[in-house]
């Protein structure tokens, strides 16, 4: 004969037993230690065969026949029956099957049922207890790995302003190639999505847009070496929140930008970041952006941050003045004061980067302006051009606030407008003001080499 135990799992109570619970002493007096219907009590109560009314020898079929399935069978109840083939399989295959849920930690419980049978030979006290420890670890371990996922995707997601969710300084996040255009015969524009995917309705480069220049590096993976490049203002009609867009130049020669322009759309690269360049003061009035080629990149990042994210007062005039070697690289870019500026030529097609210093041209007219310079057209950027610009904004501005010169570009651009930067402790400061600005002398305003 096998014996089958059920009894309940959770619930020890029985709440059939109608006896009242007596003070301790009496009950020990009357030789019965708990009360009827107490946890240990009804436990005992159904380990105790004597205590259960006989039933007839029953195979497994009948059973479920007569009580349903095994998790609705009822509580404190012990059933007798012999021990066979199909009864053992069937127990074994249910018993087996249950097993998966009750090392499941509560919360993610699956419908269990409530009764635990048990009919091989009762465990020893020190399996069990080492079967109960295991279990316990393992829901704990359990807890732990979903507390890191709720850390990580969950309260992460509040911290996404800061641009952490996307970015894991120092290490180098995944991202995905989904465009790449090309904007000239030695420049293209890559479109990146971050492979981790975005919280809707958050911008993750909220602070780094608030505060003013940015970048990040690439990795190059087969040299190991990396390389910095600078995302252009959000624009979009051709991006999704989240995604980053970069104009890069091909450096003849160069590792990382021949590298990039030979990945494919659907590629990978890796981008660590974000390193903000300069924090741009509140109390600026005006600006005067010299750009040398992909320069132009930080000169539209503080137009953005100056004109679109600020307001009123706090947005000031600002002066971009971007230099090429070829028109090829500034197609259908015409000076602000020239007539017509805003609108596009028919008969010429407009490169993507003009026709986005356009829109926000249009959408600034009081506070942009945009003048273009082609080295192969004889129009460079000297002395002369660079004081009509800062003289005639010192002289009609009565302001106290800051006056910024940027000059962003190639090394050899920045060192012969504003001189070189320098090697400091490791790390590449300002330097002296030094090259045609520092030759003219400027006092009230301020000079920045990005
Ligand atoms: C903050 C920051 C932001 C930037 N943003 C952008 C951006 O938005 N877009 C952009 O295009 N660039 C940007 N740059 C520049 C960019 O980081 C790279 O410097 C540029 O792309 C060249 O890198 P590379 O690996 O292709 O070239 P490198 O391999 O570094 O070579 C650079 C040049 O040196 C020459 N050279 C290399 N080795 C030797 C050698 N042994 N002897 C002689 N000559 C040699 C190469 O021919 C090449 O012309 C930024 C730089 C900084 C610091």
């Amino acid at each position: 004969m096998q014996c089958l135990r059920l009894k309940t799992r959770w619930k020890f109570s029985n709440p059939s037993s109608k006896q009242p619970c007596l003070p301790l002493p009496i009950r020990r007096a009357l030789q019965q230690p708990r009360c009827p219907g107490s946890r240990k009590f009804s436990s005992r109560r159904a380990e105790d065969p004597d205590n259960q009314p006989e039933r007839p020898d029953e195979s497994f079929e009948q059973l479920i026949a007569r009580f349903g399935h095994p998790g609705k069978w009822p509580k404190d109840q012990i059933f007798k029956a012999s021990k066979n083939e199909t009864l053992t399989n069937e127990l074994e295959r249910y018993y087996s099957r249950v097993q998966i849920f009750p090392i499941l930690p509560l919360p993610f419980r699956g419908p269990m049922p409530r009764l635990l049978i048990t009919y091989k030979e009762p465990m020893s006290k020190e399996t069990i207890g080492r079967w109960r420890r295991a279990i316990w670890l393992y829901r704990i371990a359990w807890l732990v790995g979903i507390g890191y996922l709720i850390n990580t995707y969950i309260l992460s997601d509040s911290t996404n302003s800061k641009g952490h969710a996307i970015f894991d300084a120092p290490r180098f996040v995944p991202f995905s190639i989904v465009a790449r255009e090309d904007v000239s015969p030695t420049s293209f524009i890559l479109t990146l999505r971050p492979s981790h995917g975005v919280k809707p309705g958050v911008d993750p480069y909220a602070d780094e847009w608030d505060k003013g220049t940015w970048s990040v590096e690439f990795k190059q993976p087969q040299l190991q070496i990396a390389r910095s490049y600078t995302p252009l203002p959000p624009n979009s009609d051709v991006q999704d929140p989240g995604d980053l867009r970069f104009l890069i130049r091909k450096e003849r020669g160069g590792e990382v930008s021949n590298y990039l322009a030979r990945l494919p759309v659907g590629g990978k690269v890796e981008i660590r970041g974000p390193h903000p360049e300069i924090d741009l003061p509140r109390d600026i009035t005006d600006v005067v952006f010299l750009a040398g080629g992909t320069g132009i990149a930080p000169a539209m990042q503080v137009a953005y941050t100056l004109l679109d994210k600020r307001t009123g007062d706090e947005r000031p005039r600002i002066h971009i003045v971007w230099a090429n070697r070829k028109r090829e690289d500034c197609v259908g870019g015409v000076d602000s004061s020239s007539a017509g500026s805003l609108t596009e030529d028919p008969l010429q097609s407009t490169g993507t980067i003009v026709r986005e210093l356009q829109m926000m041209q249009n959408s600034h007219p009081e506070h942009l302006s945009v003048d273009y310079l082609v080295d192969e057209e004889g129009t460079f950027l000297d002395q002369t051009k660079i004081s009509a610009l800062t003289t005639g904004i010192s002289q009609s501005s009565a302001s106290t606030g800051s006056k910024l010169i940027f000059v962003s570009g190639p090394e050899g651009f920045i060192n012969v407008l504003a001189g070189p930067k320098k090697w400091e402790d490791g790390e590449e400061k300002q330097g002296e003001v030094g090259g045609v600005i520092g030759r003219m002398g400027v006092t009230d305003w301020k000079v920045w080499k990005l």
